[in-house]
């Protein structure tokens, strides 16, 4: 007879077991048919071959929509980017060049804003309230207290999320909330650890009940813009290009050019100054490179 087969993400590599979970959420501990071991990375879709209860042979990979080198994964859909709304303050540089790095990579973004329990300032409220207006989705979230997890939860629903942004935001918090285990030690418990005995382990992802994948290792810890042409760096900034037409030069990178209808926009307060000041960095950066090639 032979054996059904279905399709499935693999979730983790434990001693020697690959664990795939398919779409009916089951998950399957495979070994793996040949030589396909060395390829198999976390996050990959894969066909098995169904065995006895809760067994399987991993069969072939399917092709990837992408993958990140920093924790090797593959198939992510979706970048959390945390910030909290207060201790660290936000950092609006991060924020604007993790998402750039996201959307570089293809990849849907959410700003989660935790710490909402804080009471914050005024100005970063302004700031934040920029970002949706600028095309982005934000959520205010508190990990320590459970406000809005619910919507998180459901934003999540049916992709695999990786989180990035700034040490102390509150990842480990959050996606222990989220997974309802305390899985990923939080900032004081890392600090007991990193005393301790190193330990290095593989890159996971947690499945929610609703069908989510949490990778259990934050993101984006290289923040070097990609190579790029100057004038693409332009695209990755939505909230600009409203403003474009009123550049005088159609090639315009709202930089050292007269009559530019960005800089007209930032001089209005349309555009939030600190992004366009991001964006300068940014572009510098990318002028740099072309040096480099
Ligand atoms: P990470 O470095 O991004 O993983 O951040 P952690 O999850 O380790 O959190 C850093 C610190 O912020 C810890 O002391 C947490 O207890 C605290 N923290 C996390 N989430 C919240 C929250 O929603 N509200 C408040 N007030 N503190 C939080
Ligand atoms: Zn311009």
């Amino acid at each position: 007879m032979v054996a059904a087969q279905v399709e499935g993400r693999v979730l983790k590599n434990y001693s020697g077991f690959y664990y795939v979970q398919d779409s009916n959420l089951n998950i399957h501990e495979c070994r793996v048919r040949g030589k396909l071991k060395e390829n198999i990375i976390t996050g990959d879709r894969v066909i098995i071959s169904l065995l006895e209860e809760g067994k399987g042979i991993l069969e072939k990979i399917l092709p990837r929509n992408n993958q990140l080198y920093r924790p090797k994964v593959a198939n992510v859909s979706l970048v959390l980017i945390i910030m909290a709304h207060d201790r660290p303050r936000p950092s609006l540089s991060l924020l604007d060049r993790l998402l750039l790095l996201a959307e570089h990579s293809h990849l849907s973004t959410c700003i989660v804003l935790n710490k909402c329990d804080l009471s914050g300032n005024k100005e970063i409220d302004d700031i934040m309230d920029y970002y949706p207006r600028a095309g982005y989705s934000v959520l205010k979230v508190s990990a320590r207290d459970g406000i809005g997890l619910d919507i998180l939860r459901d934003k999540i629903q049916g992709e695999v999320a990786v989180m990035a942004g700034s040490s102390g935001a509150g990842k480990s918090s959050l996606f222990n909330q989220l997974i309802g285990r305390n899985l990923m030690p939080t900032q004081e418990v890392s600090d007991k650890i990193r005393r301790g005995k190193h330990t290095t382990r593989h890159v996971e992802l947690h499945p929610l009940t609703n069908g989510a994948c949490l990778v259990d290792t934050p993101g984006f810890s290289v923040l070097d813009i990609p190579r790029m042409r100057r004038e693409e760096l332009t695209h990755y900034f939505p909230d600009f290009i409203f403003h474009t037409q009123d550049c005088r030069f159609a090639d315009c990178i709202h930089y050292k050019e007269n009559d530019c209808g960005v800089k007209k926009a930032v001089g209005e307060k349309k555009i939030l100054a600190q992004r366009y000041n991001n964006y300068i960095a940014m572009l510098e950066e990318v002028i740099e490179n072309e040096r480099c090639y």
